[in-house]
């Protein structure tokens, strides 16, 4: 039973799983239709071939700025052509983050990031100011762009963060002294403790779907509303993603690692066949034998029953990858069946997702609260 009914999540993390290794770090970019407005505000200078030739460069070829991305750790990636050097600034009225990256120019093949309409980040533009090019990213309001340690010379690599209603704000900036090789330890900072939320799928691999709803994009929008909501309740959050991307399972397990997490959310919707779409209702996993994560998936599953009134479909134990490999205690939160037609309406409502998320964030409140050493 317990097989039939998840056959959906089980199938689709184990496929992820073994088909994606090297999926997660080459995440193929298109460009949407309508990027060429994303587009007007760049300005490529035309007379850029003029340029003196930076200093310090042997080749005759001028150091490009070659793309925009989201990488598999749920940051944006500049990458250039060489090894660059940067400053930052922030315009803080805008909710804008110039980087500029001088002796560069920007490429004529320029790749950037589709920007869905639930992006943190509102505008990317480039311009081509002198021999320097200026990377200036809006986000949102409430959200922040964090600079990350650099392993990699050639890329600029930056964690967007949200930082709503959050009483003391984290710093810009990253100590250069960490040893972590994907990501800085950004976790507990001030004493906070930090939640890793891990929204199911995305990108090409859309979970469950039915009727043109898609299992990825419910779980995003929980996911956010939970780190909204743990933010404003004094928590410390990283996201695996914050967009529609193509992740791996590992990169997942890894951002909650290198961020030293104190608990691990993970959000996905149930699915059957059609034949079964009366069967509704919530399940919340934890990994075989991890009393502290059955812990955590007991008080996060009644707060959902109580909050909700979904039908209770239990706490159980499965071994999914990101729960099972985390070694904080880890959840995997099943918010319902996407192939019921009646939780299928509840779960794409903004109200029902919210009232979902906080149901999560009192119960993952109430576990670190009891745990806090
Ligand atoms: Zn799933």
């Amino acid at each position: 039973m317990l097989n039939q009914l998840n056959r959906h999540c089980k199938r689709s993390l184990l496929l992820t799983f073994w088909l994606m290794a090297s999926v997660c770090t080459s995440t193929p970019i298109a460009l949407a239709a309508d990027d060429a407005e994303k587009i007007s505000g760049e300005q490529r200078s035309e007379d850029v071939a003029q340029l003196p030739r930076p200093v310090g460069v042997s080749s005759s070829l001028p150091t490009t700025i070659d793309g925009l991305s989201f990488n598999g750790y749920g940051q944006l990636v500049i990458q250039a052509s060489r090894a660059v050097a940067y400053r930052s600034s922030l315009d803080l009225a805008n909710n804008t983050y110039n980087f500029t990256i001088p002796a560069t120019r920007i490429s004529s093949q320029l790749r950037r990031p589709i920007l869905g309409s639930n992006s943190p980040i509102e505008q990317i533009r480039l311009n081509q100011v002198g021999d320097a090019v200026v990377v200036s990213v809006k986000t949102i309001a409430g959200w922040q762009i964090r600079e990350t340690v650099r392993t990699n010379p050639q890329i600029i690599a930056l964690l967007l963060n949200s930082v709503r209603q959050v009483p003391a704000s984290i710093p810009i900036n990253i100590p250069s002294n960490t040893r972590s090789q994907i990501q800085p330890s950004y976790g507990n900072i001030n004493g906070r403790q930090l939640v890793a939320i891990d929204a199911g799928h995305g990108g090409p691999d859309v979970g469950a779907t039915r009727n043109g709803i898609y299992e990825k994009d419910i779980a995003l929008a929980i996911s956010k509303q939970l780190g909204r909501i743990l933010q404003q309740m004094g928590y410390a959050v990283v996201y695996t993603r914050t967009e529609d991307i193509d992740l791996d399972l590992e990169p997942r397990v890894q951002i909650a690692e290198n961020a030293r997490a104190s608990a691990f959310v993970s959000v996905h919707v149930n699915s059957l066949d059609a034949n079964a779409s009366q069967v509704n209702g919530v399940e919340t996993y934890h990994a075989p034998s991890a009393s502290l994560g059955k812990n955590l998936a007991e008080l996060v599953h009644q707060q959902i029953i109580a909050s909700t009134g979904a039908n209770d479909r239990g706490v159980r134990s499965a071994r999914f990858h990101v729960i099972i490999k985390t070694s904080m205690p880890a959840i995997l939160v099943e918010t319902g069946f996407i192939t019921n037609p009646s939780e299928a309406s509840r779960l794409v409502s903004g109200a029902y997702q919210e009232r979902m998320a906080e149901a999560i964030a009192k119960g993952v409140d109430q576990f670190l609260k009891s745990y806090r050493r």
